[in-house]
Formats: C-alpha cells, structure tokens, sequence
C-alpha cells in the first residue's frame, strides 16, 4: 500500500499502519505467524471502503506480493487465471 499513490489511498483503512501487516518479513515466517499476520490485514481489509480500488489495482498492476483488497498474491493470481 505504501508504494501506491493514488486518490483513494486516502481513505484506505490501512494508512499510518505498518506495511509489515500486509507484507512477509524478509527473515524465514512460520506458517502460524503468516497465518496470524494474513487474518489481521484482512480483518482490515475486510472494512476497508476502498477494497474494490485497492484490489482492481492490484490486479491491473500485477501486484507480486503482499496482501491487496484483502486477498494474497495466491488468490489474486487464482483469481487472475479465472
Ligand atoms: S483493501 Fe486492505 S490493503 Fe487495500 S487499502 Fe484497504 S486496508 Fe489497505
């Protein structure tokens, strides 16, 4: 979310919180961490009133990583090859 810079990040329910929410660490992650770490962004996400831009772009950009209109790279790139 940080990189992006656009009209409806404004409103975005994860402005001023910490990317490391939405994005795996550089060090190695347990599956548990990760899991605990995906269910809080997309708690957020999920009461966001700009999911729909946020993911739309997500999608439109090709977004390798990170959590985006509350889905994860994986389930963009299932959604992607619908
Ligand atoms: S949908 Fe999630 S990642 Fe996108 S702007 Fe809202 S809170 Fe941030």
């Amino acid at each position: 979310m940080a990189l992006l810079r656009a009209e409806w990040s404004d409103a975005a329910a994860c402005r001023g919180i910490e990317n490391l929410l939405f994005f795996s660490p550089d060090v190695l992650e347990s599956k548990e961490v990760r899991s605990r770490r995906e269910r809080q962004a997309k708690q957020l996400c999920a009461d966001c009133p700009v999911r729909e831009d946020c993911l739309s772009t997500a999608l439109a950009q090709r977004e390798s990583y990170g959590i985006w209109g509350g889905l994860t790279e994986i389930e963009r790139r299932a959604l992607l090859r619908r």
